[in-house]
């Protein structure tokens, strides 16, 4: 995602030159994917999606219900005991086709994504091109998941095979709708485990996409299936006694649920909650990339983002020409229609979200904090009226205790705070019960990695901020979750360990 995919569009153009077809087809069609087919619920019950951009209705869709998701779990059931039998080499190729397969469609994506979330056409290819990089990197991993070889005394030996779970369920929040269908379901795949996905219902539309794309490539039918419905589909899912593992992204109230469903079960869980990260910017850093780097820790996706760094320290010595130079450049955003190439400001999720963030800037202002720029309701132009836009937005005068540097806000909303001393800061920037992401700028390279050490959360960034190369283990310290996604380190915690014992020799019974 973000830089490091974008430079790559760069140097391989191909990846997003492909054939452009209309993403409103994807609306119409079924929107559940059970045994490699679209197939409308039992349930009746049914939710409204709207469009963010505009406001308007895109469809009414169908809630899946227990006998729907009983019907999904049990298909990847069946197809369990067939696909953990493929090799390691087998499992990999088909999702390399399958990343292959999402760069050839990557536009048609993108245009759905933009369609579901209301991000900027450029953000949703960045998230799609990271999407194919991660189901290609899983790929190549699947063939080197082994096990280890222990010699014991007398030729007695011992091996340890790492084996799939079974079938694993998958939530997912609205940010990153396709991201998170790929990052969940492409190493839980890869270790031979079969999965059942509920994405937000806010947000359906890709997931479904993603299951096409699998088969395409070769998936057979039922490994992978997706259930649409909200948050009651969610517990049936994550309650049902057939699934081994949960694997959550969403809010730590939500998450608290997941993972007590799980308890119950004895599942294993995999949680990505929410945050409220750190940005810690010293005076000797470079001012002009520390600026872009806190626009970077709050502005994508309409500041929807986790890892976030909405916290901005900023050593007292340079307050004055740091906020010049980010005030500017945040009011140069182009907040538009997110089908436009230019536009750098979509649409908030929802209304609900959108009044949620304009809530907090009140609450901001009624503590003593002032605004600099944004936070203000917006309309790009008259056909997008209905649509959710909000003016990113920048407060000073913010203080450690107020309500708006506390909570996890979910919007572009960044509150930049005073520091004198690096001692200081490390303590108020731990100082949350998150612990998802930091960021800190310096050209001091032993305070970078001093600083990197000391602070609390399970991303660091130094002197850039909100960067997912492929293959980076990603997830949080404290409340922002538990185990963590992509990297090898998801391998892992997508598979368990069978220790075989061999006896060569003869019993030595003691009785
Ligand atoms: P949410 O917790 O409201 O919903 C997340 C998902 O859980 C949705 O699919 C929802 O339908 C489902 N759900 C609701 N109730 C449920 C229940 N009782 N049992 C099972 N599932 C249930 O979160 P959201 O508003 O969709 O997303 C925003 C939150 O997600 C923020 O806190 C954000 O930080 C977090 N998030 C975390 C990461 C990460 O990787 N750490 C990434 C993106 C978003």
């Amino acid at each position: 995602m973000n830089v490091l995919v974008w430079r790559s569009l760069i140097r391989y153009p191909h990846r997003c030159m492909c054939t452009v077809t209309g993403s409103s087809s994807q609306v119409s069609q079924p929107l559940n994917y059970v045994d490699g087919q679209r197939v409308d619920p039992k349930c009746t019950q049914t939710f409204d999606l709207r469009e963010p951009a505009t406001g308007k209705s895109l469809r009414y869709v169908a809630s899946s219900n227990e006998e729907d998701v009983d019907t999904a779990v049990r298909s990847a059931r069946r197809e369990f005991k067939a696909w953990k039998k493929f090799s390691g080499f087998e499992r990999g190729n088909v999702l390399k086709k399958a990343a292959n397969i999402i760069r050839m469609r990557s536009e048609e994506l993108a245009r759905t994504e933009v369609l579901d979330t209301g991000k900027p056409i450029y953000e949703a290819r960045m998230d799609i091109a990271g999407c194919a990089d991660t189901i290609d990197y899983y790929g190549g991993m699947a063939a080197g998941i082994s096990g280890e070889f222990l010699q014991l005394s007398n030729g007695n030996f011992n091996y340890t095979m790492r084996e799939p779970l079974g079938v694993v369920g998958g939530i997912g929040a609205w940010n990153y709708p396709f991201q998170m269908a790929t990052w969940k379901s492409s190493p839980a795949l890869a270790c031979g485990n079969t999965f059942v996905f509920k994405p937000s219902p806010f947000t359906p539309l890709t997931a479904v996409m993603l299951g096409e794309i699998y088969k395409e490539a070769g998936l057979p039918d039922g490994c992978y299936n997706v259930i649409q419905g909200e948050g009651e589909t969610g517990a049936l899912l994550g309650n049902h006694p057939d699934v081994n593992k949960m694997t959550f992204t969403g809010s730590v109230p939500t998450g608290t649920k997941v993972m007590e469903a799980c308890a119950k079960g004895i599942k294993h869980v995999g949680l990505e909650l929410g945050g409220k990260s750190p940005c810690i910017i010293f005076n000797d850093s470079n001012l002009d990339n520390a600026v872009s780097g806190a626009m970077m820790a709050n502005f994508f996706t309409q500041g929807q983002v986790c890892s976030n760094g909405t916290r901005v320290f900023v050593q007292n010595s340079i307050m004055g020409p740091f906020l010049a130079k980010i005030v500017e450049r945040t009011k140069n955003m182009k907040i538009g229609n997110p089908n436009h190439e230019d536009t750098k400001v979509g649409a908030t999720i929802s209304e609900e979200q959108a009044l949620k963030v304009l809530a907090y800037v009140d609450i901001a202002k009624k503590e003593g904090a002032s605004v600099l720029c944004g936070g203000e309701r917006v309309v790009p132009d008259a056909s997008l009226s209905g649509g959710y836009y909000i003016s990113p937005c920048i407060l000073v005068n913010c203080e450690d205790h107020m309500t708006v540097v506390k909570d996890e806000i979910f919007g572009s909303v960044m509150s930049v705070l005073g520091f004198d001393t690096e001692q200081e800061v490390i303590s108020r920037a731990n100082d949350t019960e998150f612990g998802l992401a930091a960021g800190v700028f310096t050209n001091d390279l032993k305070r970078a990695h001093r600083v990197a050490s000391e602070l609390e959360a399970g991303s660091l960034y130094v002197n850039n901020y909100n960067v997912y190369p492929v293959g980076v283990p990603f997830g949080g310290y404290k409340k922002s979750g538990l185990g963590r996604e992509n990297g090898p380190e998801a391998l892992d915690l997508f598979t368990q360990v069978k220790s075989v014992y061999v006896e060569m020799g003869d019993v030595e019974a003691p009785f």
